[in-house]
C-alpha cells in the first residue's frame, strides 16, 4: 500500500501498539476507523484509549462541555459508518432554527424537511436535585454521546483505560506516556486527542516538535431545568439563536434537550451574571413558563472553544486530532473531530506514521478546515454588523420571512442562515452563495422598505 519513495520508513507493522490520549469524539473516531481499516487490510493493531473521565456521572467533571448539537451532515456520515444515533443518546431531533432579534423572529425549517439534527449530552447530563430514577423520570434513561462512541470503539477492539495521562516525553525519538504510576509501556504511535480543556496539551507543546496549540476563547454553558412538557411546548424541536445586542455577547443560543434547555453564550468575559441578564431579557423571559422563576443554582461550565489552527500538529510517531489541531469555527466541532480523526487513521494505517506521512496525507484535511474558517470569520463578522445595525437586521429578517411565505421564489437568504448556524455546509460554499444578484436585490428592497418606514414614522 505505501510507496517507500513517497513516505517515511516509519510504519505500523503487524502487532503495532497505538496509544490514544483522550476518549472524546476525536479519540473514539480515530480508534473506530483505525481498527476497522486495519482489519480490512489484515493488519493486527493493539490500540488503547486513555480517558480519565467517566461519562456516565452527572455534572461538568464527567462531561465534555458543549451544546451537544450534532449537525445533520455528521448524523448522516455516522449512519453510513454504521454509527446510528437514536434515543436514549439523542435527547431531541431538531428540524427548526428560530432567529430571535429585538425586531421579531423568523422560524427556518430544515430544507430537507427532516429532523436530521440531533441534540445529545456529552456526559451523564446536568447535575440534578433528584436522587432516585423515579424522581429523575425520563432523564434517568439518558446516555452520553461520548460514552456511546467509546462503546463503539471498544466493540471494534479498542482497550479503554480509565487513566489520566500526566506527561508525555520523547525517549530515543519515541513518545512515551506517563500516568501517576509511572512510565507506560512503549508504543509505536501516540494520538493526541485530549482536546483543549486540559493542561496535557502543554506537554505536547513542550516536546519541542514545533507543535503549538490552537488559539481559544472561553464560552459559558448553562443547563436550565424546566421539565420535559415545558421544553416540548415552548421550544419544541427548534434551536433558538438570539441576536438581541446584549452587551459583551457575541452569540447566544438555547438548545432543547429532554427536560433541560442548554444555554450557550460566547463573548468577552461572559459570567453567571451575563447569563442571568440574558434570562431576564424580556424577549428571552417570554420564552420560559410564566410561573417559572430564574433559578440561582444551575449546572454550568466555562469551557474553551477552538478559534484558530494549531501549528505542526504532527511529528514522527505523534499526530494531534480534533480540537487539539483544527475545528470548524463556532460550529460542528464534533464534525471536524470526525474529519481529522478519519484522515489521521487513514494515514497511519495505510501510509505511515512519520512526519512526512502526516504532512502529506493528513495535514491537507486540517488546512481545508482552516481555509474554510477564514470565510467563516468573514461571515460571522457580517452577522455581527447586521446584529448591531437595526435597518440591516430588519431587512434580513423580512427577507427570510418573505422567502418562508413564498417558497416558490427559493430560500436564498434562509438557507444561508440555516447552513451558517447549523454548521451543515462549509463556510466557503455559504460565502460564495451569498454573492447572488437576486438575493442582493431582495435584501436591498427590504433595506429601502425599512428606511422608508422609519422616515414615514418621523414625518408623522
Ligand atoms: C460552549 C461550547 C459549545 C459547543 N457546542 C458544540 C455543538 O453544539 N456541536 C459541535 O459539534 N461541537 C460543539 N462544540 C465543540 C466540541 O465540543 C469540540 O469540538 C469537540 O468536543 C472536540 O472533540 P475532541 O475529542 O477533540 O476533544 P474533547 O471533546 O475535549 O475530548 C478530549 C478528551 O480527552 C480527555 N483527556 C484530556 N486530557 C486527558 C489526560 N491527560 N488523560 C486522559 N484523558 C484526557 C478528556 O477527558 C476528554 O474526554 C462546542 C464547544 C464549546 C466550548
Amino acid at each position: 500500500m505505501s510507496n517507500p519513495q513517497e513516505n517515511s520508513n516509519l510504519e505500523l507493522n503487524d502487532g503495532a501498539k497505538i496509544a490514544v490520549l483522550g476518549g472524546g469524539p476525536a479519540g473514539s473516531f480515530f480508534s473506530i476507523f483505525a481498527l476497522k481499516l486495519a482489519k480490512q487490510i489484515g493488519k493486527n493493531i493493539d490500540l488503547t484509549i486513555y480517558e480519565n473521565r467517566s461519562f456516565s456521572a452527572e455534572g461538568p467533571s464527567s462531561c465534555n462541555m458543549c451544546a451537544g448539537v450534532i449537525s445533520e451532515s455528521l448524523v448522516q456520515m455516522l449512519a453510513i459508518e454504521g454509527i446510528c444515533l437514536k434515543p436514549p443518546i439523542v435527547q431531541r431531533a431538531i428540524d427548526t432554527y428560530c432567529f430571535q432579534t429585538i425586531d421579531g423572529d423568523v422560524f427556518l425549517n430544515s430544507p430537507s424537511k427532516q429532523k436530521g439534527i440531533a441534540t445529545v449530552y456529552r456526559g451523564g447530563g446536568p447535575v440534578s436535585q433528584a436522587t432516585t430514577d423515579a424522581d429523575k423520570g425520563p432523564e434517568s434513561k439518558r446516555k452520553s454521546f461520548d460514552d456511546f462512541l467509546l462503546d463503539c470503539a471498544e466493540k471494534e477492539g479498542a482497550k479503554i483505560e480509565n487513566v489520566r495521562i500526566e506527561n508525555i516525553k520523547l525517549k530515543n525519538g519515541r513518545p512515551v506516556l506517563f500516568s501517576k504510576k509511572g512510565e507506560l509501556p512503549e508504543v509505536d504511535l501516540v494520538v493526541g486527542a485530549c482536546g483543549i480543556n486540559t493542561k496535557t496539551i502543554k506537554a505536547f507543546e513542550e516536546l519541542g516538535t514545533g507543535y503549538t496549540s490552537p488559539s481559544t476563547i472561553k464560552a459559558y454553558q448553562s443547563e436550565i431545568h424546566i421539565g420535559e412538557e415545558n421544553v416540548s411546548a415552548l421550544f419544541g424541536n427548534a434551536v433558538f439563536v438570539y441576536l438581541i445586542n446584549q452587551p459583551g455577547v457575541k452569540f447566544a443560543a438555547i438548545t432543547p434537550k429532554g427536560s433541560y434547555v442548554t444555554i450557550s453564550m460566547l463573548g468577552k468575559d461572559v459570567t453567571k451574571q451575563t447569563v442571568m441578564d440574558f434570562l431576564n431579557h424580556p424577549i428571552v423571559k417570554n420564552k420560559f413558563p410564566d410561573s417559572w422563576n430564574i433559578t440561582e443554582s444551575f449546572c454550568r461550565c466555562i469551557p474553551k472553544i477552538n478559534v484558530g489552527a494549531a501549528r505542526r500538529p504532527f511529528a514522527d510517531r505523534i499526530v494531534m486530532i480534533g480540537d487539539t489541531c483544527s475545528a470548524r469555527l463556532y460550529k460542528d466541532g464534533i464534525g471536524s473531530a470526525y474529519l481529522t480523526a478519519k484522515a489521521a487513521a487513514n494515514t497511519a494505517i495505510l501510509y505511515g506514521i512519520g512526519k512526512e506521512d502526516f504532512l502529506k496525507r493528513y495535514y491537507p484535511t486540517c488546512k481545508r478546515i482552516d481555509r474554510d474558517n477564514f470565510f467563516g470569520k468573514i461571515m460571522f463578522a457580517f452577522t455581527g454588523i447586521i446584529n448591531h445595525t437595526p435597518i440591516l437586521r430588519e431587512a434580513l429578517l423580512n427577507t427570510s420571512r418573505y422567502e418562508q411565505k413564498n417558497p416558490e421564489l427559493g430560500y436564498r437568504c434562509s438557507t444561508i442562515l440555516w447552513d451558517m448556524f447549523t454548521g451543515n455546509e462549509q463556510y466557503t460554499d455559504i460565502f460564495l452563495r451569498a454573492f447572488n444578484l437576486k438575493l442582493f436585490v431582495r435584501i436591498l428592497v427590504n433595506i429601502f422598505n425599512a428606511i422608508f418606514i422609519r422616515f414615514m414614522k418621523l414625518w408623522r
